[in-house]
């Protein structure tokens, strides 16, 4: 069957099957084409809860993000197409790491990126993305009248909000990162600036102080996406540091411009486990309980606290 052949099967059995295709911006550029909404994290999370009005959510995107959409619509069945798609850099922080740094911290409030467990959730007070990060950290100092917060488990997330911000956060842990941002160097950077000196640096807040620092934008993957739809049209080179399946997604969509990774093979393994025969799979096998995503009630009750402060806060 050929993908074109395999994408008309996924559109007609999604409407039998009563299902909504969320895609991230990370997934394989065949599966953002049938995707019904496509998205970064804060923009599947609100979609998901406003949008989704099938019985069943397809949900290209790692664990997290799945257990996101299951905990806000506790009627609904979330599907990974993939069961083994995972976000390693949620994997830095457990429930126990936020419960001792909550015994010696016990006056400051915990700020949670949304790239976490549902148990780790369940521990804090408020959720982030990374568009919303700065916002929330100066929210929640102004509520709780505090100097510092705790903010977990990008440190280099942490770190942009302080920098931003000028409030200081205690991250937890000290070492936590994702692998795809936090690989792109200086070099890296300097040799992407030689090779095409006309192009507009942007970078994801998950990389590096250094790499932010030498960056002409500093966003999310969909704030990226609108610095590049809206800059004006003389601006036509971009050079790209987030995984690279925003970068395909942005030369389908902005012929006009041009598009080069900040470094090559910025690909992030976990999102990229899915693919359009296992979405056919569970449009086909909805009761197929291995690719269900349920949060046990007593976290997703604490879990979706921190979340819904997120978005009205955002
Ligand atoms: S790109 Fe990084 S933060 Fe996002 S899912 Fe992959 S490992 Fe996790």
């Amino acid at each position: 069957m050929t993908v074109k052949e395999l994408q008309s099967e996924i559109i007609s059995l999604r409407k039998k099957a009563d299902a909504t295709i969320l895609a991230h911006y990370y997934q394989p550029i065949e599966i953002q084409e049938i995707a019904d909404f496509l998205g970064d994290s804060l923009g599947l999370s609100r979609i998901a809860k406003e949008k989704t009005n099938t019985e069943y959510i397809i949900f290209a995107g790692v664990d997290f993000m799945a257990e996101t959409a299951s905990i806000i619509n506790p009627d609904k069945h979330v599907m990974l197409p993939s069961y083994e798609s995972f976000c390693p850099m949620a994997a830095f922080l457990t429930p126990e790491k936020v419960r001792e740094f909550k015994k010696i911290y016990s006056e400051l409030p915990t700020v949670v990126y949304v790239n976490s467990t549902a148990a780790v959730k369940a521990e804090c007070d408020v959720c982030c993305t990374s568009s919303n990060a700065v916002k929330i950290v100066k929210a929640i100092k102004e509520e709780y009248d505090v100097e510092a917060v705790l903010f977990g488990p990008d440190a280099n997330l942490a770190d942009y909000a302080e920098q931003k911000s000028n409030i200081k956060t205690i991250k937890m842990p000290e070492n936590g990162h994702c692998y795809v941002h936090s690989q792109i160097t200086l070099e890296d950077i300097k040799t992407a600036r030689k090779a095409h000196p006309n192009a507009l640096l942007l970078v994801h807040p998950e990389c590096k102080r250094e790499v932010r620092d030498l960056a002409d934008f500093v966003g999310s993957t969909a704030q990226m996406y609108n610095f590049a739809k809206e800059s004006p049209p003389e601006e036509i080179n971009f050079i790209i540091g987030t995984e690279e399946g925003l970068l395909e997604r942005m030369a389908q969509d902005f012929h006009d411009k041009r598009f080069y990774i900040a470094k090559e093979k910025l690909i992030c393994y976990n999102m990229k486990k899915h693919n359009l025969e296992l979405i056919k799979y569970v449009l086909e096998h909805p009761d197929d309980k291995k690719h269900e995503v349920k949060v046990p009630s007593e976290i997703a009750k604490k879990a979706v606290i921190p979340i819904e402060k997120m978005l009205k806060y955002s």
